[in-house]
């Protein structure tokens, strides 16, 4: 067995690999770009393309392909062959392996079938693919050849962002601008990049494959759309961090050996709170790097869960009545030195950093809370979010008491005294005493202080994390930026000391925001009420989450940031419109599907053997029950049918309307309640027939499946 150091990133060709192969002049030239902008010209990135091609031919690629992040959500790739043909006589073709500068470094992929949210005509369909050099390049394995990824950006004619990733990487690049210029003010004079940095937990579900493809609803939509709860589900509490099932042990070593060769840090394996349900956590990067190989490791969970004969479940609710999954993401800010900026210090100053950076994380939050519950809405994501299980749909921030108790004394001009009851007394005389986390938890928060990052825990599993990131980036550049003005200004009426004015400044900006923290527990309904005194914006459904994206007040920091356009918000605007409607029409028609042709059918059945059996009962007490049992499943019939009818109606009706909002809206308040009561009457049916006329894998077969336990 090797370490895992001797074969990290062994598919990955990146910096490190540039500097090392290029000629110096190339690898120079490149830096310039990678820090300046600066565009490179033909010959450096034909250089850079044959160091490139060489390395990939000896990992065996065949191919490549411009590897982006279209706003579905998810990747895209086109692949080409490395071959070109060179007729030296007519009948005589040569094949030879070619790979150019202009090949790596831009492409067109046919733009017309990605979503654009409106913003190509037809005539301007092209879209281009450009290499973004800060991300290492990967070699995808396949059965006869391998693939040579290239991680690109995707944007239209006119530059407009088509994909998830630029917006990103512009976000990080403001944030960097505008807390340089902050943190100089503070008296880190010599700052020169400031980074946001990620580590996003990934939560799945394992199914055996076998059942799940019995469940056209999971097949079709990764969430089963009907399926009684299990008699026994989460309430033993025993799968949390118990012993990992070994096939499913099998299938984590897998996965995490091919992301180390990609250069993924995965980190952290455990069972999850749900059966069935697990959770990778890998060590934080570069957001930008980050976002990439989240979505690298979403997809081979997928591809090896498929060769150890499982589904893997990335949706935020695979079944009713045990907890969904989400994506954690840990974010904070680090500067070029290496140091955390959310991370108390051992001196005076950078203590004084680090409150200042948190009022302003604080304001930045409360400020653009809207933008950022917008930020992570989808249909899934709906149904964690306000279930009592995630955090709900209002966004609030937890600090734990410790830095709760210091920001409330500086905004009262308290002095603080030193906090360090902080030692934990095991009362066991060979364990020595150890010392507490800076931070106590509250697991009911969407974004919540964790010692020395926070974790915006309201991002859904199946996300694509840049868009929740590149929210926050720009929310926090924006507070940044204004931070700089204010404190300028303190600093100049204020002919006492700098560390008095940044005071001020924290003093200010804690009690501007004071509204959007919480300590308590966000699932009561008094958080609901409170939160709707302090003016806090409750935005349950995606429907009016999305809405927020048509608020120009709302979204102005995202257009003077340059994270995006105008134009560009408002085709991410109608791109969730259509893809919330898209996922819940198809969710509304595989369950009229389910219910005609499983569940009622199945009922038919049933039906008929218990009418025929009561019908030749004679003893008395049977004759009644039986009767009774009969009458049962007749209500259930003509219920069932009732809500199946409805809905039918509902949906036909639905798919006539002409506008996407009105549609969306029905859906959400009309067809959406219509499917819970079918579902309703289904789960009952299945209660009610015999085991051998229901046709679907149960919840207790697909989640305690022998062979994964
Ligand atoms: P916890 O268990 O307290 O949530 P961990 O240390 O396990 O914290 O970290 C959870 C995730 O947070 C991991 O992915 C980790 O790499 C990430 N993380 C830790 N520090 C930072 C940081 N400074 N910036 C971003 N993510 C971080
Ligand atoms: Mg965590």
């Amino acid at each position: 067995m090797n370490r895992i150091s001797d074969y990290f990133g062994e598919l990955t060709f990146g910096i490190a690999q540039m500097r090392e192969k290029l000629p110096k002049e190339a690898y120079q030239n490149l830096i310039k770009t990678l820090e300046q902008g600066k565009k490179l010209s033909p010959e450096t990135a034909d250089a850079i393309a044959s160091v490139i091609k060489e390395w990939a031919a000896q990992k065996g690629a065949t191919h490549f392909c411009h590897w982006f992040q279209p706003m579905t959500g998810l990747t895209a790739e086109k692949h080409d062959s490395f071959i070109s043909i060179q007729h030296a006589y007519y009948s005589d073709t040569r094949v030879m392996e070619r790979f150019s500068g202009s090949q790596l470094i831009q492409g067109e992929p046919d733009a017309s079938s990605f979503p654009s949210g409106g913003m190509r005509t037809t005539f301007e369909a092209r879209g281009y693919t450009a290499w973004d050099p800060s991300s290492p390049l990967f070699i995808i394995e396949g059965k006869r050849g391998h693939t040579l990824c290239i991680p690109t950006v995707f944007f239209g004619y006119h530059g407009e962002a088509l994909d998830n990733k630029t917006p990103l990487l512009r976000s990080n690049q403001v944030l960097s601008k505008e807390a340089c210029e902050f943190l100089k003010l503070l008296g880190d004079v010599d700052v020169k990049s400031v980074t946001a940095t990620l580590g996003a937990e990934q939560e799945y579900f394992l199914i055996e494959r076998s059942l799940a493809e019995q469940r056209p609803d999971l097949i079709l939509t990764g969430r089963t759309l009907l399926g009684s709860p299990s008699t026994r589900g989460q309430q033993l509490e025993d799968h949390y961090f118990g012993a990992i099932p070994s096939r499913v042990k099998a299938f984590m070593e897998d996965v995490e050996y091919e992301s180390y060769r990609l250069g993924i840090p995965v980190k952290t394996r455990h069972n999850e709170v749900a059966p069935s349900q697990f959770e990778l956590a890998p060590i934080f990067e570069g957001a930008t790097i980050a976002a990439d190989h989240n979505t690298l490791l979403m997809d081979t969970l997928k591809k090896v869960a498929y060769r150890h004969e499982m589904l893997c479940l990335t949706h935020e609710k695979p079944f009713a009545g045990i907890n969904g999954s989400g994506k954690h993401c840990n974010w904070s800010l680090c500067n070029d030195k290496g140091e955390n900026l959310l991370e108390p210090g051992n001196t005076p100053h950078q203590n004084l950093r680090f409150l200042a950076m948190i009022a302003v994380v604080l304001k930045a939050v409360h400020t653009h809370a809207s933008v950022l519950r917008a930020a992570i809405a989808s249909a899934g994501n709906d149904h964690r979010l306000g279930a009592n299980e995630a955090p709900p749909a209002i966004i609030s921030v937890f600090l734990g008491s410790l830095l709760e108790n210091i920001l409330t004394n500086i905004t009262e001009g308290v002095a603080s005294q030193a906090t360090e009851a902080q030692i934990i007394h095991l009362g066991v005389s060979h364990i020595p005493d150890i010392s507490k986390d800076y931070t106590d938890r509250n697991r009911t928060s969407p974004f919540a202080f964790t010692g020395n990052k926070f974790e915006f825990r309201a991002v859904g599993a199946s996300a694509n994390v840049s868009v929740p990131v590149s929210i926050l980036n720009a929310a926090v550049a924006d507070i940044l930026k204004s931070a700089t003005q204010d404190l300028r200004g303190l600093l100049a009426k204020k002919s006492g000391s700098r560390d008095e004015a940044i005071m001020e400044l924290i003093r200010n900006y804690t009690s501007q925001s004071k509204a959007i923290r919480f300590e308590g527990n966000n699932y009561s309904q008094a958080w609901r009420d409170e939160a709707k005194k302090r003016g806090l914006p409750i935005l349950s459904t995606t429907p009016e989450a999305v809405a927020v994206l048509h608020q120009e007040a709302a979204t102005a920091f995202l257009v003077s940031t340059q994270v995006l356009s105008r134009a560009e918000i408002e085709a991410r605007y109608h791109i969730a419109v259509e893809r919330y409607n898209k996922t819940i029409q198809i969710e509304l028609l595989t369950l009229l599907d389910l219910a005609r042709t499983y569940v009622v059918p199945a009922l038919e059945a049933q039906l008929h053997e218990s009418f025929s059996i009561q019908s030749h009962f004679t003893e008395s007490k049977a004759k009644s029950a039986g009767a009774a049992r009969v009458k049962d499943l007749q209500n259930l019939y003509g219920e069932l049918l009732e809500h199946l009818t409805a809905l039918t109606s509902k949906t036909q009706e639905i798919a006539a309307l002409q506008s996407e909002e009105t549609q969306m809206q029905s859906l959400s308040k009309e067809a959406i309640p219509l499917m819970e009561k079918l579902r309703f009457a289904c789960d009952r049916t299945e209660l009610l027939v015999a085991d051998k006329h229901w046709p679907l894998p149960k919840y207790r077969e697909l989640l305690f499946s022998q062979t994964l336990s």
